[in-house]
This record gives C-alpha cells, structure tokens and sequence, in this order.
C-alpha cells in the first residue's frame, strides 16, 4: 500500500445529481459517482444506456446539464477557462483507439507532451519509449498505425494517453473492438496499470477483468446508474431484474 497523503482523503472525481440532454433527450439521470484515488470502477450496461456519454462528461467532451462534476478539485462548468488542466489530468482511451493516421507511434506519443505540456522534444520522446516499453511495444516506434494489429494500436493508445502523466485513466469499451486473439494483451497491459495504483474507470463486458481488478462494478440502463456492487456478488447475486437480464446475455 502506498503511503497516505493528504490529497488521498479528497475524491478525484465527485459526480452529484449529475443530468445530461442530447436535446429533448434525457440520457443521464441524476447520476452520483465519488470515485477515490486508486479506485478501479467498472461500469457495464446494454448498448445505448449512457456508458460512454458518462465518461466523455469527465473529461469534457460532453457538456452536463445539471448537477455538478468536479475532478482533482475543478469543477466542469461552461466558463472553464483550463480545461486542457482537466483534459491532461484524465487521460481517455476509446474503442477506435483514434490514433493519428499520419504520424509515426512515436510521433502520436510526444505530441500532446510537446504541444500541450511544453515538453522539450528530446524529453518528451524519452518519456514516450518509457511507455511503449511498459505496454510492451517499442520495437514499433518508428512505424505507423495502419502497420500496426489492432492490439498493438490500442496498447499505443494506451501509452499515448499515459505520457500525459494523467491522475486517471477513461477506457470505453477498449477491447471490444478487437479480434479475440487480441483482447488479452491489452486486457493485460490494462492489469499492470491497475496494479501501478492507477485510477482507473473501465466501460467493458469483460468479466474477467472486472472481477480481477475492480473495487465496484456499475450496471447503466436507460441513463441511470441502477446497480453497484463490488464484483463478485455484482456477478453472483445481481439485485435488479434488469442486471439479471442483462448479465444473462452476456454471460
Ligand atoms: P452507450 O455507450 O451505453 O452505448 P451512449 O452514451 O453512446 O451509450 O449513448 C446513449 C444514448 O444517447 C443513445 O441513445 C445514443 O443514441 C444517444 N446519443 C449519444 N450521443 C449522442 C449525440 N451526440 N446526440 C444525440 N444523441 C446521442
Ligand atoms: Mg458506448
């Protein structure tokens, strides 16, 4: 365990009677989310029920209507004068792993520390073969995404989010576009962070890694969060008709 410090007694994310419309649309209901530092939260749920418009809310590329939405202290508000501060302290890691086509692996790493971070490029490069060592890629530096499986582009993604040294990390769906033989590297590069002490909160139907790295499992349906758990009896005894229903399908 890592020594207490005071920051650890603060939330690093605090969601509170938080609403979202897409228009006349309702898509988040009073959501209620404290997520601790070095908390591991995994939320699941049907197609369409909200999962990714929730996180994309935390880092802000979603605006909420209602409610509040602080992370590491700042709170999400239309006159966010830093929200780059926001965008760096959370680092996000989507299904498309959205890698820039163009640049090398390298180049997609250093170029939010070099233009975002001010990072000397030497520096900042240095830091990128840090990370592609960690997700266990840096034979692959020099080449491009497209030559790239899709396991080794979302384990990019990964360590490009990473070299922004972010306080927690996004993930909506990150396997789930991935051939099967695929899933268990980035599953794995997804453990070690989660036993760095990362923060982590995880979109994914993978129940495995739900039940071996989560502290709490969330079940969304229809915009609500209805079920929490911590997972072993989120999986055993899920309460809700719904949770049932859904856990039955994939299961
Ligand atoms: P999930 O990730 O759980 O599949 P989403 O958060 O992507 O769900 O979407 C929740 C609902 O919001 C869906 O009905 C979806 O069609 C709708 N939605 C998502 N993004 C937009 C948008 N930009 N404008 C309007 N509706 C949207
Ligand atoms: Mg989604």
């Amino acid at each position: 365990m890592q020594a207490e410090t005071i920051s650890d007694t603060h939330p690093i994310i605090e969601i509170e009677e938080m609403h979202k419309w897409f228009g006349d649309f309702h898509v988040l209901k009073n959501i209620n989310l404290t997520v601790h530092r070095g908390e591991r939260i995994v939320i699941c749920g049907p197609s369409g029920s909200g999962k990714s418009t929730l996180i994309r809310c935390i880092n802000r590329l979603e605006e909420h209507q209602r409610g509040r939405i602080v992370v590491d202290g700042i709170e999400l508000t239309k006159d966010l004068k830093n929200i780059e501060k926001v965008r760096t302290e959370v680092g996000m890691v989507f299904q498309h792993f959205n890698l820039f086509p163009h640049l090398t692996v390298l180049e997609n790493l250093t170029l939010g520390p070099i233009w975002v971070r001010k990072t000397p490029k030497r520096e900042a490069e240095e830091t990128a073969r840090y990370f592609l060592e960690k997700v266990r890629i840096s034979e692959q530096a020099l080449k491009y995404p497209g030559q790239l499986s899709g396991g080794q582009q979302q384990r990019v993604a990964i360590a490009r989010s990473l070299c922004m040294k972010p306080n927690v990390m996004l993930f909506d769906e990150p396997t789930s576009a991935l051939d099967p033989e695929m899933v268990k590297e980035v599953l794995d590069v997804m453990i070690s962070l989660a036993r760095e002490g990362m923060t982590m909160i995880v979109v994914s139907h993978e129940m495995g890694f739900a039940k071996s790295v989560a502290h709490r499992v969330m079940f969304m349906d229809d915009g609500e969060i209805i079920e929490e758990n911590e997972p072993e009896a989120f999986f055993t005894n899920p309460q809700n008709d719904r949770t049932k229903l859904f856990l039955s399908q994939i299961l």
